[in-house]
């Protein structure tokens, strides 16, 4: 019997060749009808015999574009046209969207192969791309994701490229991004020494092999490339004394020779999104580029630019191109003045976008940043929600929109104390909320007064709510795992402002969607000179020796030494903390291992690095109360503190038994197993498995975040499920 039957189908459905494959299904099927792309997603008719209507809708769910991410498909019957074909149409402009932005995803192999080939007409063309691979959130300024919508709209296609974009059972049927070497984007070459060939490429080639520093667009934005020999002037240019830079390897075989690789990092490294992971490094040779550390971010080639300069290549030192804390440059004039030549392209980035950073822990990923290739991808985290804005914190800032239970976290934007950072948070904000169709009625924000997130959010014309940081880290991991009721969360980081206005960092809470108590802490010590203390782990090791009545000793010899002593006897300019976070900087400096920090956690990392992960045991400490107090352990520390490597690894291994023995008492009394444990200092990888193996050991069920950030770039989505389970109960 002929039947024709309608879908709409939803999810991330556009720029991952979803109508090519409909329309090729359609023809095997032999139906007639017709696929478009609507601002909800794809719209399709299939009409013919019943039978085949049918198997082509198990085809199209068998065997969905590799890319494609569905997440509902509607189907009912509609009155017969009795069409002569199955056609491609135009898109339909209006509406609500509920289609999902695809992220930039890496070349693909049909790619590599022809940008291989001296026969094909993309031999060794550097913007080779199809509906399978190639720039995607990058590129787009509107929805739905059509050319004219994508900054390829200036180009006009060559009748080649024509002919494959129109052709239904071409690879690139529908790419937007397609073109060639005739009709698309070209690279340039801007050298300010040297001289210029007539390729851009090679002679790109030629700086870097001779120790030049080299700035290279790519998908999000520019990077900073050197041989890894040339590492040391990049961190002069840059002023980046100790922070590690990651390295791009030609392929995984190399990747392997220099690096410990286990089967689900191989997986991480070749994956579309090809992030930076952390890796364990096996030989000698790449000291100077993570010197805190034995661990090396690695990754491979993800557009064909790269592809094309690695053949030159075993490694390049890549690093953002930027100036410390500043937003990624995407435009050449936005380059600061750190390379000796650029090698640019004429294909505008609409948005920034840094590479993302994991690592595996426990077999599961853990993001450090997460940018490219994984937003703007939807985080499903309620059954459905009001629209919300989410405006995360102050560091590695990232904001979050909601809607109808999605959750859309965007790219890491960074350190909202550059004034560059602000201006590129409130032009994304403005661009996701046209982008994902969200008119917030709420905008959910930091409970911190100057955070300047949120003081954005409080010249904003919605309702306000407010969420504590630590009940946000630990709302992050319950709206990842969808968990509901009460669980204990263990929220471990540098700072985020308490309900009482002092400095928290070391937290115990019992933690609802919409609400917390805290149940215990880390003990209190002062924070001599607010700030300067994270910069300076001399002074919290000064502060902690002296609360415990130990004798400061050696401590740094600092013209600064006998004012910052004063200030921490006296409490001047020095507020109290419960700061796990710089419970680890104090430990750190007082093993001689940092006093005085050149970027983010380089104590801790120091710490992590020197522990003996032979040692077991751990030092005598105290739960007093809603007190964890860790003085015993510091006396502990202090008198074996000659043999760092053990006095190390006992300190990390005691904040593992603290945290077991809270959830331990917190279970006693309030019957719960569900440990969610969140904040920067479960970037630790010591203290996150084996806090975790302990828990899990003791009967505990333990959660932890696996699609944002534990550390600030999570915040804002644990801020949405609390606002949005806030307007559910009604209780704003
Ligand atoms: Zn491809
Ligand atoms: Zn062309
Ligand atoms: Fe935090």
């Amino acid at each position: 019997m002929k039947t024709r039957v309608q879908a709409k189908i939803v999810g991330r459905v556009q720029g991952v060749g979803f109508r090519p494959t409909v329309y090729r299904y359609a023809i095997e099927c032999g139906l007639t009808g017709f696929v478009r792309n609507d601002p909800q997603g794809v719209l399709l008719e299939v009409e013919g015999d019943d039978t085949n209507v049918s198997a082509f809708f198990a085809h199209l769910q068998n065997e969905p574009p590799r890319q494609a991410v569905i997440t509902g498909v509607e189907i009912h019957p509609v009155k017969l046209c009795g069409d002569q074909q199955f056609a491609v149409v135009e898109s339909e402009q209006a509406g609500n969207a509920e289609v999902h932005i695809s992220p930039d995803l890496a070349a693909c192999d049909d790619c590599l192969r022809e940008l291989n080939d001296p026969q094909d007409r993309r031999h060794n063309y550097p913007f080779i791309n199809c509906t399978n691979c190639g720039p995607r959130f990058t590129i787009i300024r509107d929805l739905p994701y059509d050319r004219s919508n994508t900054s390829m709209a200036n180009f006009k296609m060559c009748p080649a490229c024509d002919y494959e974009y129109h052709e239904p059972t071409d690879r690139r049927f529908h790419a937007q991004p397609d073109a060639c070497e005739k009709c698309g984007p070209s690279l340039q070459f801007h050298a300010l020494v040297g001289a210029t060939h007539a390729s851009p490429l090679q002679t790109a080639v030629d700086l870097l092999r001779s120790g030049h520093i080299v700035a290279i667009k790519s998908l999000g934005g520019f990077h900073l490339a050197c041989v890894p020999e040339a590492a040391g002037t990049l961190r002069e240019r840059k002023h980046r004394l100790h922070k590690p830079f990651a390295v791009m390897f030609r392929d995984i075989e190399t990747v392997k020779r220099h690096c410990e690789v286990s089967e689900a990092e191989e997986a991480e490294l070749l994956s579309v999104a090809r992030p930076i992971v952390i890796l364990f490094r096996k030989c000698s040779g790449f000291e100077k580029l993570s010197p805190d550390s034995p661990t090396l971010g690695v990754f491979l080639p993800y557009t064909p630019i790269h592809h094309l300069l690695m053949q030159h290549f075993k490694a390049l030192v890549m690093t953002s191109g930027n100036l410390a804390e500043e937003p990624i440059a995407s435009d050449d004039a936005e380059l600061p003045h750190v390379a000796d030549a650029l090698l640019t392209h004429n294909r505008a980035i609409v948005h920034k976008c840094d590479d993302s950073v994991v690592r595996i822990v426990n077999g599961q990923r853990q993001f450090f940043r997460r940018a490219r290739g994984f937003a703007p991808n939807a985080i499903r985290f309620a059954d459905d929600c009001a629209q919300i804005l989410a405006v995360g914190g102050e560091m590695k800032n990232t904001f979050c929109l909601a809607r109808d239970g999605w959750a859309f976290l965007s790219q890491h934007i960074g350190d909202l104390k550059e004034f560059k950072t602000v201006e590129y948070f409130e032009r994304e904000i403005a661009e996701w909320q046209r982008l994902m169709r969200v008119e917030p009625v709420v905008v959910a924000h930091d409970l911190h007064p100057a955070y300047r997130s949120t003081r954005w959010a409080q010249e904003q014309s919605a309702t306000l709510i407010a969420v504590q940081h630590h009940h946000a880290h630990i709302a992050s991991v319950m709206a990842e795992h969808n968990l509901r009721g009460e669980v204990i969360g263990v929220a471990l980081d540098g700072t985020g402002y308490g309900t009482d206005g002092t400095v928290w960092g070391g937290e115990f809470l019992v933690v609802t969607r919409a609400d917390f108590v805290r149940v215990a802490h880390f003990k209190q010590y002062r924070l001599p000179g607010g700030e300067k203390a994270i910069e300076e782990p001399w002074r919290m090791a000064a502060s902690v020796l002296i609360s415990e009545e130990l004798p400061v000793g050696a401590t740094h010899a600092s013209p600064l030494r006998e004012p910052v002593l004063n200030m921490i006897r006296t409490g001047f300019n020095s507020p109290l903390t419960s700061s796990a976070g710089r419970l680890f900087d104090a430990a750190a400096a007082m093993l001689g291992l940092c006093d005085m920090a050149s970027y983010e956690a380089q104590a801790a990392i120091r710490l992590e690095a020197a522990a003996d992960s032979s040692v077991t045991g751990h030092y005598p400490f105290d739960l007093r109360g809603d007190v964890l107090d860790f003085g015993r352990a510091i006396h502990s520390l202090i008198a074996e503190r000659q043999n760092v490597g053990v006095a190390a690894a006992r300190f990390q291994n005691t904040i593992v038994a603290g945290i077991v023995r809270v959830c331990e008492s917190v279970r006693e009394e309030r019957g719960l197993k569900r440990v969610a444990l969140s904040g920067g200092v479960f970037q630790n990888a010591w203290i996150l498995s084996r806090a975790t193996a302990a828990l899990r050991e003791r009967g505990f069920e333990v959660f932890t975040n696996t699609l944002v950030p534990p550390n600030d770039g999570g915040l804002s989505l644990g801020q949405a499920a609390v606002a949005a389970e806030r307007m559910k109960l009604r209780c704003v």
